[in-house]
């Protein structure tokens, strides 16, 4: 038999085991970084930017260290799609990679619209494990940034999940406690 959540919520058993897991998810970021995604949003408006977050992942949390700024390919539809070149791709991972960080994840912006998922947003998103992070951009200024982890083991399964943005003073601060 199985206990329905309302069932236990009568019976006061909170329901912590997945609350705490969810509060687990964390996405750091040196304040440095996160302004200039913030300001990358405000210069393309009110077309959509987007970037790539390096960095480093301990266990649920990851660390942004430094973004890359990418051109948006959309010629399409530019204010509400974002799309990075392969190629581009490719050349900052091998970059990433000689500075001994990994892709923790991507940012993008939404201009004139909440800083939510779209259904395309994550259609889209192939990254498994990564930081999906958006800044809504009103009017030309930066409002609102979120951030979401692609969770789930495939393709077929993969899905958003809201996780806590953490704004470090500087990088040594963060590079100090990951290596704990
Ligand atoms: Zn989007």
């Amino acid at each position: 038999m199985t206990v329905s959540r309302r069932a236990w919520h009568k019976m006061g058993v909170a329901l912590q085991p997945q609350q705490s897991l969810l509060s687990k998810l964390m996405l750091r970021i040196v304040q440095f970084e996160y302004d200039a995604i913030r300001q990358h949003g405000e210069e393309t408006y009110p077309h959509e930017c987007c970037g790539v977050l390096l960095g480093r992942t301990d266990d649920h949390i990851r660390t942004v260290i430094r973004t890359v700024r990418c051109g948006n390919t959309r010629s399409d539809s530019p204010h509400n799609r974002y799309h990075i070149a392969p190629q581009e791709l490719v050349h900052i991972q091998r970059q990433a990679r000689e500075a001994g960080l990994e892709i923790v994840g991507f940012y993008h912006s939404h201009p004139d619209h909440p800083a939510r998922w779209s259904q395309t947003d994550l259609v889209e998103a192939h990254w498994i494990g990564c930081s999906y992070v958006i800044t809504s951009v009103e009017r030309g200024q930066a409002k609102i940034t979120n951030s979401f982890l692609l969770a789930g083991e495939l393709e077929e399964d993969k899905r958003f999940e809201n996780e806590a943005v953490s704004v470090a003073a500087e990088v040594a601060t963060i590079a100090n406690e990951s290596t704990r």
